[in-house]
Order: C-alpha cells, then structure tokens, then sequence
C-alpha cells in the first residue's frame, strides 16, 4: 500500500484497481491521509477558504430518495427567502468577512433566470465572489447566471453508479446531470461536482470510479459528503455512510487532483465531532460555514443532526484564525478561485 501511496502522491495517476486496493486497505489509511495533507500543502497552500453559505430556499420539485427536501416529505415547513433577504443576508456575509459566499437550495420554480439575475447583480455589486448550487439547469439558464457575474456552480453527480442513481432518484436521469456538469463548464464557470458515500448498495468499485469521474471531467473543486439517513425519506433505515470511507474518498481525490479546492463537509462534522478538522489535515482546504438567517436554518434537513459551522460573530477571520492556527494553518484573505481552474484557463481548456 505505502508504494501505491508514494505513486498516488508523486504522479497523482492511479488505475482503477489500485484506487480500489487503497479503499479496501484499512490499515494504511493514516499514512493516505498524511500524504493527501502533503500533496494539498503544495499544491494549494495552507490558506483556509471560508465561504458564506445562504440556505435560500428548502422547496424543490426533485423527491432524490436519500434527501429530507424531497418534494414528497411533506413534515418539513417549507420557507423561500425574498430577494430582499437574500441581500441582506449577503450584505451580512460581506461584513463578516467572506470574500466568497455559496448560494444553495432545492430546485425551486420560483427563482426564475429573472430572478437570479437580480439576486447575483446584487450580490456581486457587493464584491463578492459568488457560488451556485441550485441544481439543474439548461445550458442557457447557466450562461445567464454566469454572464449576470456568477462565478461557480456546485453540482454533485451523487454516484457514478447509473443503476443505483436511477433508483434513488427515479424521476432523474443520469445522462442529464453529467451534460448540467458539461455546459457549467463551457459558459465558463467554475466546475464543482462530488458524491455522496455509504449510500444503500454503493460499492466500493463504484466510488474509485467516481473519483476517475472527477479527474476525468476535469473539475476544479469536488465535495464528498458521508450519507446520513433522513427519517422522513424512503432511505430512513439505512445505514449511515462511514466516516473513515468518505474522509479515504476525500483523500484519494485530493492525491489524483492535487490544484483543485476540496471542501470539509458539514456532513462530516456531523458524522464526527472534529470531523472537519480531520478533513482539513486529510486534504481539504475549504470550509463552509452557515450564514443562512437563524430562524429558517432548522428546516434546511437534508439529514438530522446537520452539525452547524456558525458565525455570528464578527469579523469572521479571528474566530476562524484561532482554530485553524491549532493545526498550522491560516484564514485566506482573497476569494479563493481554484488554482486548477486558473490553470486550465491559461490554457485556454
Ligand atoms: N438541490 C441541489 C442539488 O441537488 O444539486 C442543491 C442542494 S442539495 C440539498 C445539496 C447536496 O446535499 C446534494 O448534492 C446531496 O449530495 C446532499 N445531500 C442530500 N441529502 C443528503 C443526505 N441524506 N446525506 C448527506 N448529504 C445529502
Ligand atoms: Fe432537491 Fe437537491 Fe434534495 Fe434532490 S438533493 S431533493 S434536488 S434539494
């Protein structure tokens, strides 16, 4: 294992079958994890991205059977933020010192490419750099975002299991979501994509092909995030996705994309108390934490529990920057774009 780690760090190619070996291995997962830390020290700093993020809306049309948004959960009061709330809550962002924030929700019919326009234009007005995750979208809807100032879009694959995708989501199409991830890039934004780990009948061979997924799509920020069971979902009594084997994906895609910014989930907080600083030493260098207004963040449950990365102070940094100065590193003070997509930028990809 330590020579398929050597070969992981130094030429950040691996085959199927030895990314398959590393996450079968259970005792070598230290040493993976020590090596992701390396190849993240240089290849994107020991600087800390902080992102605000805005839960703007929990409505969705989509049912995806692992999420407590489904359309079909009707125990959840449903809450939309107004166009005026979202840009107040920005504004607050801004003073609490994020360069970037993320604006994320279910798929709701309500925020129009109208709509959009207006909330980006103004929180870019702010001088923000801005993220979206609202889903999927067609080609021109993304333009549209992009061309209004959006910088990002966040959009995981889930699994590159097309069966097992197909039946958790059975009203979406696989081949869809990966065409949503080819046109954010060609508009130009920002690629972000990941999995979720430990879902009902994943396999192992399915999350080393997710990470080829990554590579292969050439994304330029990738999130992975432990399954945690909804009880008001088809998947309530499922198994809870294991932590070690979500932080060991997280790992194995920083080591094979080294310049690309990896978040430390909420969902791993939440699985493990420590479990983002964990991830931050095992190779991510992006935390999220939430600014969405106190009194809708409780309905915002993908899953229970969801462990909550507050900021109700100000400024920001100094919070962050006693915590984080515990493991050696430090808060960014710029936004944080991407040393991949930079790269591939220059290279006109
Ligand atoms: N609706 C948009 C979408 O699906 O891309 C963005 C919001 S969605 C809530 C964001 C992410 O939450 C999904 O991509 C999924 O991976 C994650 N998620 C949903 N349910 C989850 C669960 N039970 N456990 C862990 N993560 C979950
Ligand atoms: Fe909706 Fe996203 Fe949840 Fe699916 S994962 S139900 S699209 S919010």
């Amino acid at each position: 294992m330590r020579d398929l780690i050597n070969k992981a760090e130094t030429t950040h190619c691996l085959t199927k079958e030895e990314l398959l070996a590393l996450l079968k291995d259970e005792n070598s997962c230290e040493d993976l994890f020590a090596a992701a830390d390396r190849v993240r020290h240089d290849f994107v700093g020991d600087e800390i991205h902080l992102r605000g993020l805005i839960e703007f809306s929990n409505i969705c049309k989509n049912n995806c059977c692992y999420c407590g948004l489904r359309r079909e959960n009707t125990n959840i009061k449903r809450y939309r933020l107004s166009i005026q709330e979202i840009l107040d809550t920005a504004k607050l962002g801004k003073d609490l010192g994020f360069k970037t924030l993320v604006l994320q929700s279910g798929e709701d019919l309500y925020f129009s490419p109208e709509v959009m326009t207006e909330i980006i234009k103004g929180i870019k007005s702010l001088g923000l750099a801005l993220t979206l995750s609202i889903g999927e979208k067609s080609k021109q809807d993304y333009l549209t975002y992009h061309q209004a100032g959006a910088d990002r879009f966040l959009l995981r694959i889930e699994t590159t299991d097309k069966q097992l995708y197909q039946k958790l989501d059975p009203w979406m199409d696989w081949d869809v979501r990966k065409a949503c991830l080819d046109d954010i890039r060609e508009v130009g934004m920002e690629v972000g994509s990941g999995c979720l780990v430990g879902l009902p009948e994943q396999t192992l061979s399915s999350l080393a092909d997710d990470i080829l997924f990554f590579k292969q799509i050439d994304a330029d920020m990738i999130g992975i995030g432990p399954f945690i069971p909804h009880p008001d979902t088809p998947l309530k009594n499922a198994a809870k996705g294991p932590f070690l084997l979500a932080l060991k994906v997280m790992a194995l895609t920083r080591l094979i994309l080294p310049d690309i910014n990896i978040p430390a989930t909420t969902a791993m907080e939440t699985l493990m108390p420590n479990g983002q600083i964990k991830a931050l030493q095992s190779g991510a260098n992006v935390v999220m934490p939430n600014i969405t207004p106190s009194a809708c963040r409780k309905f915002y449950q993908l899953y229970p529990g969801k462990a909550q990365t507050n900021c109700l102070f100000h400024p920001i940094r100094d919070e962050f920057a006693l915590k984080f100065a515990a493991i050696g590193r430090t808060v960014a003070q710029d936004c944080g774009v991407s040393p991949h997509f930079v790269a591939r930028k220059a290279k006109n990809l």
